[in-house]
């Protein structure tokens, strides 16, 4: 069995997203409550309480405190405590590493949740039912899909977790999946570029093309950012531009999100015969946050999200029965010929051509690099 999620948009009335809301509020609730009483066990010395204990505790005080929290099913109090001791296990882990000099960075300790820094989510588990354009929760009753048949039915549900974003709201199912041996590939070896100019070049000669979705609305979200930054504080003006530009951002995301997908997709091409589909992928092992420090590349680099692209890539061919080989990114794939293995003694980043000064073999810059990787496999 394997834990899978599957997310989409929801197209809520009114009164349901009241619901939603108050729910949100009561796990934001619920969450900053726990971690005060778990800093206050530790300054007298004693142990954290967990979860368990803090729902006890929570439903002790529920009638006097908290008497809102009756207006919204249990599971968000009691999820958002579960997800407080996650995050204090994820803290914990981190000191751990850290001490060991396994880890470098931020341990992240948890932190009080905002409603300024946004509404956040909550989950729900016990009745979860799907059909093909709605889906039942617990307490908050039937809500509408914005896409259907997307969420698989006759499944096994774990939970679903509602969150906001940017004006829009979405859920995303748990789902345990039987984990299906996919058909092995007969396909060719194909070599991956991942690159900035374009967004992916393959060795067979297909090429990607890059969304680039933050250049071209970059003028407007300059323009958008200075006209909120000139909004009085706390002003509804303010709030208002601040909703502008958070629904640019997200727009943003999702046009970049969804070429990551489309890309990857055809890539894999998982419903494709077995002949049609890779055999191997070759990709290179760019070190993205590395390359995110350079100031010339990273805006272009993280408009595109190579590092997204990658995560992608694996689990769609893992499920595709595609064999994904990783080379190192000091294999010189850029500055080798494709087609005898000459070395390029200087080949600089503007150089968009390969020229061969022995074999005379011209190619794009891309294209050659995609070759020498499917070569490598
Ligand atoms: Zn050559």
């Amino acid at each position: 069995m394997r834990k899978r999620g599957y997310k989409t948009e929801l197209d809520l009335t009114n009164e349901q997203i009241t619901a939603c809301l108050k729910h949100a509020g009561c796990a934001r609730k619920a969450y900053n409550w726990g971690l005060a009483r778990k800093q206050e066990a530790r300054a007298k010395g004693e142990p954290m309480p967990d979860a368990r204990t803090l729902h006890r505790e929570l439903n002790a005080f529920k009638a006097t405190e908290f008497p809102y929290m009756y207006e919204v099913s249990k599971c968000a109090p009691q999820e958002a405590l579960i997800d407080l001791d996650n995050a204090f296990k994820q803290f914990f882990r981190k000191v751990n590493l850290k001490k060991q000099g396994r880890f470098r960075g931020k341990c992240g300790y948890p932190k009080f949740k905002s409603r300024k820094k946004g509404i956040g989510g909550f989950r729900l588990t016990g009745a979860i039912h799907v059909f093909e354009k709605s889906l039942q929760l617990p307490r908050l009753g039937t809500l509408r899909l914005k896409e259907k048949l997307y969420l698989p039915r006759n499944a096994k549900i774990g939970s679903a977790t509602i969150t906001e974003q940017a004006g829009r709201w979405y859920v995303s199912i748990c789902v345990h999946e039987e984990v299906v041996e996919p058909e092995p590939t007969t396909g060719p070896v194909i070599g991956v570029d991942l690159g900035v100019k374009t967004l992916a070049t393959v060795s067979d000669g297909r090429e990607i093309a890059n969304p680039k979705a933050l250049r071209k609305r970059l003028k407007k979200l300059q323009r958008l950012s200075r006209w909120h930054s000139r909004k009085q504080k706390g002003s509804a003006n303010r709030k208002k531009s601040q909703r502008c530009l958070a629904r640019m951002h997200a727009r943003m995301a999702h046009v970049r999100q969804d070429a990551l997908h489309k890309a990857t997709a055809g890539l894999v091409a998982k419903n494709k015969p077995s002949d049609q589909r890779p055999a191997v992928m070759v990709l290179e092992d760019l070190n993205v946050s590395g390359m995110l420090k350079n100031r010339h590349l990273s805006r272009a680099i993280a408009d595109v999200g190579l590092s997204e692209f990658r995560r992608q890539i694996a689990y769609k061919a893992r499920d595709a029965g595609c064999r994904v080989l990783v080379v190192s990114r000091w294999e010189p794939s850029s500055q080798t010929c494709s087609g005898c293995g000459w070395r390029h003694p200087n080949l600089q980043l503007s150089d968009r051509v390969f020229m061969c000064e022995t074999c005379g073999l011209t190619i794009d810059r891309d294209l050659n690099a995609a070759q020498n990787l499917a070569t490598l496999a």
